[in-house]
């Protein structure tokens, strides 16, 4: 095993959204297609197109950076479309789905069940019964998820495989979205985990280790860092109360991606640095035990965009808004219902702008009759009129399965992967 970061360099793949999408002959592409092509051979807009040849380089860059004997899980509700999820099944080392759902997306790849954990609070007894006949990895958040496997292995005649999902006793620090630390619904509070670790051993469940999640969306390497200390740190602690080597530590991700204006993407060579740095300690303190970072966005969200094509042009009271076929209804992150506190824009573009096409300041809104719809508010951009594509950037992660696609009743929006 080798524990340091590889020498060399290989480009970050992705410093501005747009880099990822060349214009050529006046029409932004993805995949090599022009997207006014790919608008007719989907058959319609909206829809989202997702890049494959990007997502492989992601992963390829990403192990390039992080020491080997580090294990890469894609988080599938990031992006749950099944022709991506098979894609990813090529390129990472295993998955993390949150529902009996991903489930099912997950066992359709060719994934192993080995190499497939299922995470989220409020596990029901169908969905736990599905994993334990699957022979996925369970992660229980509670005394009852527990209790409920006990049973299901017995019903089944199978020991069923447990990862103890800790919700720890620090959080990471400037996090988009905290996920552990203080009250949380998700794992189990770290002082009880040496508890249930001595009651595992006496119950017939096969334990495979534990996950430890702290935050998600962060572009400080600073703090992802501190939190990767802080969970091996902690899981050396918990892991002399376990009655079995600990075999998996999933020490979670949290890797963020840059959206909106002044973000700079996370630099993960330091963090690559930090672990390969670690590693020894991690070695000798779980000698069984492999090590898994977990990365939903990160992965794919760069990968992807969403596309709309203008239906109406209009000037109000000075202000020019441009009306797209679709808005928060497929795409609420980017509309800043999702979690944001402040809303800003996600990077837009216009696909077929003429090159001496004037610029104006306009605002890309939705056809939904709320004045939450919002693509982009008072941006500039080359002058659009109806017919033309708008595109949203950094639509990779949480996207359609992220939005309420059934709020004021337009069809669904197409997905395509390249
Ligand atoms: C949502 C989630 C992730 C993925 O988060 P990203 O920000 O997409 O990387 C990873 N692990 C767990 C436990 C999650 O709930």
């Amino acid at each position: 095993m080798n524990s340091t970061t590889k020498p060399g360099h290989v480009g970050h793949p992705s410093h501005a959204a747009q880099q990822n999408f060349p214009t050529l002959n006046g029409c932004l592409h993805i995949g090599g297609i022009p997207l006014t092509r790919l608008a007719q051979r989907v058959g319609k807009t909206p829809f989202y197109a997702y890049d494959r040849s990007l997502l492989i380089d992601r992963v390829k860059y990403l192990r390039h950076i992080l020491p080997d004997d580090i294990s890469l899980h894609y988080s599938v509700k990031a992006n749950p479309m099944p022709a991506l999820v098979q894609c990813m099944a090529n390129l990472v080392d295993g998955f993390d789905v949150a529902s009996g759902g991903e489930l099912k997306v997950a066992l359709d790849t060719t994934m192993k069940p080995v190499d497939i954990s299922f995470a989220g609070p409020g596990k029901t007894l169908a969905e736990l019964t599905q994993a334990v006949a699957a022979g996925v990895i369970v992660s229980v958040e509670s005394e009852r998820e527990v209790n409920t496997l006990v049973g299901i292995g017995d019903a089944l005649g199978m020991a069923p495989r447990v990862l103890v999902r800790v919700n720890p006793d620090f959080e990471m620090k400037t996090s988009g979205m905290k996920m552990g630390g203080g009250a949380k619904p998700f794992g189990i509070d770290a002082e009880s985990v040496p508890q249930l670790l001595r009651r595992l051993g006496g119950l017939g469940v096969d334990f495979q280790g534990m996950q430890i999640f702290s935050g998600s969306q962060s572009l400080n390497p600073a703090a992802i860092m501190e939190a990767q200390s802080r969970t091996f740190e902690l899981a050396f602690r918990l892991a002399q109360y376990a009655s079995a080597p600990v075999r998996s530590l999933n020490i979670g991700g949290g890797f963020g991606i840059p959206y909106f204006p002044g973000d700079q993407p996370l630099d993960v060579a330091q963090i690559g640095n930090h672990l390969a740095q670690w590693m020894p300690r991690v070695h000798a303190a779980l000698p069984a035990s492999e090590i898994v970072v977990e990365l939903g966005r990160y992965l794919v969200g760069e990968a992807g965009i969403y596309v709309t094509r203008v239906i109406d042009r209009k000037v109000s009271r000075g202000q020019v808004f441009l009306v797209v076929d679709g808005g928060l209804n497929h795409h609420l992150a980017a509309s800043g219902n999702f979690g944001q506190v402040i809303r800003k824009n996600y990077p837009v573009a216009v696909a077929s702008a003429s090159s001496n096409a004037a610029r104006e300041v306009v605002s890309v809104v939705g056809p939904l009759c709320t004045p939450l719809d919002i693509l982009a508010a008072q941006t500039e951009l080359p002058a659009a009129d109806v017919g033309d594509l708008i595109v949203v950037f950094q639509s990779g992660a949480y996207g359609l399965t992220a939005s309420p696609t059934a709020f004021l009743g337009h069809p669904a929006p197409g997905e395509v992967l390249l």
